[in-house]
């Protein structure tokens, strides 16, 4: 039996006159801005309006560490938000925008994928309704006054060697990642160095997600700290006098974007930070608005548990003031095998031995989670070659470890097949067992959050950091910031720092190699190992194969 692709799945789909969608939630036409028939920004006066509705329940969709084999979390998010609508509660979806860039390096979308799509999807993976363009032109204002206001005499001492802010683009562009900029002579500046991240990496993407209102979008822009002079004093975007400008570029960025997925229930597609050196969650406000909207809304931490659901609780959660009523963690028989030792090739053959190898990992991020107080139910994401006897082996190794996992079939058969799930995600969210709390305060000193994040959330024994960077946390502390929480940038791939240690690895440490401070974002960046934060393009990048049809269709994208 052949399946269709993701791209063939949301031509077919039926769309709804935006309006309609907007109609389900109760947003009256006058504020549903749209962006064509099946787009469309809520109004900054609605949202104000609806402050005082009661909130719904808010469920988060997370995974174990993701494996090559794949997960599926932004699939089980869609197919969870239908299949609650299907059982008749009023749900909707919050999931994150797509950076445009990697679209023509690696084929891969962010709308889901199977019968659990939000469309159009194209457009979601591209240009969308401009969010990532307007981040992308906030920030490279502030980059062109920094280097303006050096030109024009450099008033506040600005040290250019210690500019901190960089440049971004939505592009894959390695050439970009170290460059000399000023070049040419008199007229052009002064030469320094610098470099490009890719916009997703950008603090204006991470305060627009964080921010309430359009005040403290201003507010967390204008406490970014660019520079610092040769005394090491931190200049601020405000001492730029960039913030108020900035916030006009992204005033309508920060309205949340209405979509609908392919069962025309409606889902807000709003923001994406990067989920190492940012949090990785969509936007506070399209969550904070969901809630107000709908009686349950589903969304989605990226990478594993241990990095995106652990900064969506002591993150996201903490500072917007949010409180998850269940946790869905995302497991597929096929990374069972994986983390039991399977090669990717073999994952064809059933491997049931394989399977409960593997289980550990789900194990522990199972522990984890219900450590933040929240009961966890775990979405086997059912692929068509998974076998009734390696779903069982999950489902043994879960009963046995306090939870209990259900099976959801949304990618072959859309909320048909995620009805049981959704059935008793929504009976554990209504039982109102959740007692959820950060796993540190907000007066720990700042290397003892970090190595609480180490030792409950990794199982390390220890972290490991040289007197430079415990230098730095102290600094940061005695000036005012020790209040933040910290955001751990570490691969996805492991609960510890070596990406090749799958499973449940305990004995290992953590190497904290740099911190660096967001003060507009509202977080200390603990960076262990490679963080990347502007992608290259692989040998044979998907541009290549990207174009349009006969009909004008795109094809190649996915
Ligand atoms: P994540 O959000 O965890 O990165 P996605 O939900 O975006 O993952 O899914 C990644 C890819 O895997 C998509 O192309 C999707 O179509 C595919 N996929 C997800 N679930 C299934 C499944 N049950 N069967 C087959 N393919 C799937
Ligand atoms: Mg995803």
């Amino acid at each position: 039996m052949s399946y269709k692709s993701d791209i063939e799945i949301a031509r077919e789909a039926k769309k709804r006159p935006i309006q309609e969608i907007g109609d389900k939630l109760g947003i009256p036409t006058e504020h549903l801005l749209p962006y064509g028939h099946d787009k469309a920004k809520v109004s900054q006066d609605f949202i104000n309006s609806v402050q005082s509705e009661e909130d719904g329940k808010l469920i988060l969709v997370t995974a174990i560490n993701p494996t090559p084999a794949g997960e599926g979390k932004t699939t089980t998010t869609v197919g969870l938000g239908d299949g609650l609508n299907r059982i008749g509660k009023n749900a909707m979806v919050c999931i994150r925008e797509a950076s445009l860039g990697p679209n023509f390096g690696m084929k891969g979308g962010a709308a889901g994928g199977g019968y659990a799509q939000v469309v159009p999807m194209e457009e979601m993976n591209l240009h969308f309704t401009g969010d990532f363009h307007a981040i992308t032109s906030a920030h490279s204002l502030l980059s062109a006054m920094i280097d303006n206001h050096i030109y024009w005499g450099n008033e506040l001492e600005i040290d250019e060697r210690r500019v901190a802010w960089r440049r971004v683009v939505d592009m894959n562009d390695r050439a970009l990642r170290d460059i000399v900029c000023s070049l040419g002579g008199v007229a052009n500046g002064f030469p320094r160095q610098t470099g490009y991240d890719i916009t997703v990496a950008s603090e204006v993407m991470a305060i627009l997600c964080l921010a309430n209102d359009l005040q403290d979008l201003q507010k967390r822009l204008g406490d970014i700290i660019v520079a610092y002079t040769r005394e090491r004093k931190a200049i601020y975007c405000r001492d730029i006098g960039a913030d108020g400008a900035m916030t006009v570029l992204l005033k309508d960025a920060m309205q949340p974007n209405l979509v609908q997925t392919l069962e025309n229930n409606p889902a807000f597609v709003h923001g994406g930070p990067f989920a190492n050196i940012a949090h990785g969650c969509n936007s506070v406000i399209a969550t904070k608005t969901a809630l107000k909207l709908a009686d349950y809304v589903v969304t989605e931490a990226g990478f594993g548990a241990d990095l995106g659901a652990e900064k969506f609780m002591n993150i996201k959660c903490r500072k917007a003031g949010l409180a998850p009523s269940v946790v869905v963690l995302v497991a597929t028989v096929r990374a069972m095998k994986m983390n039991g030792g399977v090669a990717k090739a073999d994952l064809g053959a059933e491997n049931v031995e394989a399977v409960e190898a593997g289980c550990d990992n789900l194990g522990r991020h199972i522990e984890n989670l219900k450590s933040f107080g929240v009961p966890v139910v775990v979405a086997i994401n059912h692929f068509v070659n998974d076998t009734d006897a390696e779903v069982a082996a999950v489902k043994d190794y879960v009963d046995g470890h306090g939870a209990e996992a259900i099976v959801s079939r949304h990618w072959e058969l859309g909320s048909e097949g995620s009805a049981d799930l959704a059935t008793r995600v929504a009976e554990i969210a209504d039982a109102d067992v959740a007692a959820f709390a950060p796993i540190y305060p907000d007066d720990m000193p700042l290397f003892e959050k970090i190595e609480t994040i180490a030792k409950r959330i990794y199982r390390a024994d220890e972290v490991l950091a040289d007197a430079k960077v415990r230098n730095q946390l102290r600094d940061w502390e005695e000036a005012g910031y020790g209040d933040l929480p910290v955001c751990m940038a570490k691969t996805q791939y492991s609960f510890s720092t070596d990406p090749s240690l799958r499973g449940a690895p305990t004995g290992h440490s953590v190497p904290v190699r740099e911190v660096r401070l967001s003060a507009g974002a509202g977080f200390i960046v603990v960076v262990c190992g490679d963080i990347m934060t502007m992608p290259g393009l692989p040998r044979k990048p998907a541009a290549l194969s990207i174009g349009l049809n006969a009909e004008g269709e795109i094809e190649g994208l996915f």
